[in-house]
């Protein structure tokens, strides 16, 4: 595809004007130094509408020079110290102020997300938008809460310890919750008086511009936040190779994960990492079957099953496998799957044609490998777009590669286990370990279960509940480092010892 077409058409169906106003006012530019500037090279790339395949905007080609530049403004602004040394409860009204205008812009900011990822509006603007300007509203409180220690010294001396800001964080997001990820890392990281460069998914990069659009407009000081946009080798290698970032937190594939990791060794920068997941999700015949179906639904089919939670290993003992998996495949068909601009619609396209095809590689490998698809099993009817049917395998055995590997798709594999034992032996049976789920009436079977887990988070009788307050990253290689709550605070300070002699 070449130019832009019009973008009534690549943005068919959209209704908010303000998203439409946004779009045409590209090519989408870098935030550097409080301006938007064109990347050095000059070089723009297009971002898709997934539901239909058009263009919906040019956007700036970042790469090592802009970020370059980037880590010059943010490094000055850091040393210069307005932000980091502003007091606390200043940095709160910025942060609240930030949390505002996102809830102020919900219906452009949701349209946005939605055409450019393809999730179902209802959950851009029940989940992603309202989560963002909850991310805001939570650390906003947090800046004047950082507290150090008084320790309890010899008599002679008097020792306390500060927490002092990072400096500069470097912070790499995926395309599954573009505006959301980008709250969890910024927020934190303003809380505690850093300075960022934020690298959205080269998927998925219009809500964090526009997201840099609010910021200017929230008065925050210059080159207290950059935006770059690009693509991983170039604008992200870049950000995790600089000798002058202090700190890469990045969300995103196992894979890449590793290779930011070795990337970071030239300056030993601090290291957070959020990657990827299998978790297991796991139903006892005494559970409330109901909601069991429809958390085990949603676990696995909300975003379209691009969540690096995803409840994917559907574990469901063996006296009521059938029964459930039919009741689980029911559900799934009755998904409306099409145009996630409608309201109704439950289940968009996936993100891109390059996730579409290993999405159905994987299909195709699972029914190799002897599974069975009860529901689902191949490409959406729709004549454009990335459309995957929900799929319900079952006859899956946990040694399958479609249980062993991250699909991050609409794709459940349901295997059958004999007893708790069982389960939590085949739940742990993987390299990953971010979340895990436990349905069952039994209070004390459910509690030792959780314990029994190796996950980062895990759900008892719900699903993918997440909440500001409370800590998430993974266990094995599901990554190090925990996001939200006060746990992020330690990933965006550094502790400093003070003696004095008395
Ligand atoms: P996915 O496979 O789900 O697209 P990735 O891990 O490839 O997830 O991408 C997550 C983020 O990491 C994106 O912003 C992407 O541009 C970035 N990225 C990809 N490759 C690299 C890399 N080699 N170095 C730094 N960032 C990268």
């Amino acid at each position: 595809m070449g130019a832009t077409p019009s973008v009534e058409s690549a943005a068919r169906g959209a209704k908010s004007q303000a998203a439409l106003e946004f779009l045409k006012s590209g090519p989408k530019k870098l935030l550097i130094g409080g301006k938007w500037v064109a990347a050095k090279s000059g070089k723009t790339f297009e971002t898709l509408n997934p539901a239909n395949e058009e263009v919906l905007c040019l956007v700036a080609e970042g790469d090592k020079a802009d970020v370059d530049e980037a880590v010059k403004h943010a490094r000055k602004a850091f040393e210069e110290g307005k932000w980091a040394t502003m007091g606390p409860h200043q940095r709160t009204r910025y942060l609240l102020k930030i949390a505002d205008l996102i809830e102020k812009h919900a219906e452009e900011l949701a349209e946005l997300e939605t055409l450019d990822n393809g999730k179902p509006i209802f959950e851009s603007k029940n989940i992603d938008i309202p989560g963002a300007a909850e991310t805001f509203r939570y650390y906003a409180g947090w800046s004047s809460k950082i507290y150090g220690d008084t320790n309890p010294s010899d008599p002679g001396m008097f020792n306390f310890t500060l927490r002092e800001p990072v400096g500069v964080c470097g912070q790499i997001i995926p395309w599954n919750f573009p505006l959301l990820m980008a709250a969890w890392k910024i927020a934190p990281a303003l809380a505690c008086g850093n300075v960022v460069i934020l690298k959205p998914a080269e998927q998925t990069p219009l809500t964090a511009l526009r997201l840099g659009e609010l910021i200017l407009e929230s008065g925050l000081p210059e080159s207290v936040v950059q935006i770059i946009t690009g693509f991983g080798p170039g604008a992200g290698s870049s950000i995790a190779e600089h000798p002058d970032i202090d700190k890469v937190a990045f969300t995103g594939s196992t894979e890449v994960g590793k290779l930011i990791l070795k990337a970071s060794t030239g300056n030993l920068k601090r290291v957070s990492l959020e990657l990827g997941g299998k978790s297991p999700n796991i139903i006892f015949p005494d559970a409330d079957m109901q909601s069991a179906v429809f958390g085990s639904m949603l676990g696995i089919f909300m975003n379209q099953g691009q969540v690096c939670c995803a409840g994917s290993r559907v574990f469901v003992q063996e006296s009521m496998y059938d029964q459930f998996t039919d009741s689980l495949a029911q559900m799934a068909q009755s998904l409306t799957l099409g145009n996630p601009l409608e309201t109704g619609t439950r289940m968009g396209p996936l993100v891109s044609k390059e996730q579409h095809e290993r999405v159905l590689g994987y299909l195709e490998i699972g029914k190799k490998e002897g599974a069975k698809a009860k529901v689902g099993g191949e490409a959406g009817n729709q004549e454009r777009g990335y459309f995957v049917k929900p799929t319900v395998f079952t006859d899956v055995k946990n040694s399958m590669k479609i249980a062993r590997e991250e699909i991050f798709g609409p794709v459940a594999a349901a295997i059958p286990f004999k007893d708790e034992n069982d389960a939590v032996f085949q739940g742990n049976d993987t390299t990953y370990g971010l979340a895990a789920a436990v349905w069952t009436r039994d209070i004390s079977r459910a509690h030792k279960i959780a314990r029994a887990l190796k996950a980062g988070t895990v759900w008892i009788n719900c699903y993918g509940m997440i909440d500001p307050m409370s800590p998430f990253g993974g266990y094995k290689q599901s990554g190090f480092g925990r996001e939200l709550g006060k746990y992020a605070i330690d990933l965006y300070t550094q502790i400093k010892s003070v003696y004095t002699k008395l």
